[in-house]
């Protein structure tokens, strides 16, 4: 599944095909998806109308459309948005063609059909296509103070609270346990008990693994690819997602895996010890 940094990677890649472009028509495959298409909705706001601009917001796509409504696509697990020459034959699962005015076709492109396309109406409340959404982990509102308050009092695991939505948009498996193992928190500590100092190291190193992975064009684990059909290699730099009985690269101990939440979580027992282990060595000294 696409986390933030492949949305961004993917977003980007679409600029320069998209922004400035009209859609001239559309073409959908009418396969039920996770949510109904818009169809109403589409042809009074998206086609015909000329793209504005193409960004992200937590892991949607978002074009803005002239019209002063956005075209709204989340990848879910298998979605993918790439560039065709326009006529060139359909293949099996391309949901949604938007031809453009520049001879290319946007496809939508998705196996497993869990991802969405709607439509943001001028005037509409964000939240009613967004849902509620926490703070990007690039906006100054995520912050220590923030994830504290968010955490107290609670026994969440702290990586089950890194990957809840409401509290931060976007960090997803792969990135939660890699910001977890260079900050020395271990995956299992219930969220309220870091200390504030432990979830500034969570914020620093958020953005710096974010913006690295984005650098590398994402992580390509399974099918993702950008939209211009090229994979990412931020895998080669992971250093403990996948790599269970492999030495930490800090410490050299092999790294482990649990599961929490029922998702699979990597980390190194060295530089994240558990946390009823951390008390016995704060005792010791
Ligand atoms: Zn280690």
């Amino acid at each position: 599944m696409p986390e933030l940094p492949e949305v961004e990677v993917i977003c980007r890649g679409l600029v320069p095909n998209l922004v400035g472009r009209t859609i001239t028509a559309a073409i959908f495959s009418h396969q039920k998806m996770r949510l109904p298409l818009p169809a109403q909705q589409l042809s009074a706001w998206i086609t015909g109308r000329k793209i504005k601009a193409v960004r992200r917001v937590a892991k949607f796509i978002v074009l803005d459309m002239d019209s002063s409504a956005c075209l709204v696509v989340h990848l879910g697990m298998t979605g993918r948005l790439n560039f065709f020459p326009a006529g060139t034959a359909p293949a099996k699962h391309d949901h949604a063609r938007w031809l453009l005015d520049n001879g290319l076709e946007l496809r939508f492109h998705d196996t497993r059909r869990f991802g969405s396309i709607q439509v943001l109406a001028p005037g509409e409340n964000p939240a009613e296509v967004f849902g509620e959404l926490g703070p990007d982990p690039f906006r100054p509102e995520f912050n220590a103070d923030y994830l504290a308050g968010q955490a107290r009092g609670r026994a969440l695991p702290v990586k089950n609270l890194l990957m809840d939505n409401r509290v931060v948009t976007g960090i997803g498996n792969i990135y939660a346990s890699e910001i977890l193992h260079v900050s020395g928190v271990n995956p299992a500590t219930p969220a309220g008990h870091l200390s504030l100092q432990q979830w500034q190291k969570i914020v620093t190193n958020s953005r710096l693994i974010l913006k690295a992975a984005i650098a590398c064009g994402g992580t390509t684990i399974s099918d993702y690819v950008n939209s211009r059909g090229e994979k990412g290699y931020f895998q080669t730099r992971l250093q403990v997602y996948g790599r269970e009985g492999e030495a930490c690269p800090i410490c050299q101990k092999p790294i482990k895996k649990v599961r929490l939440g029922g998702r699979a979580s990597y980390y190194c027992p060295g530089c994240q010890p558990e946390p009823d282990e951390r008390k016995i060595v704060k005792k010791r000294r």
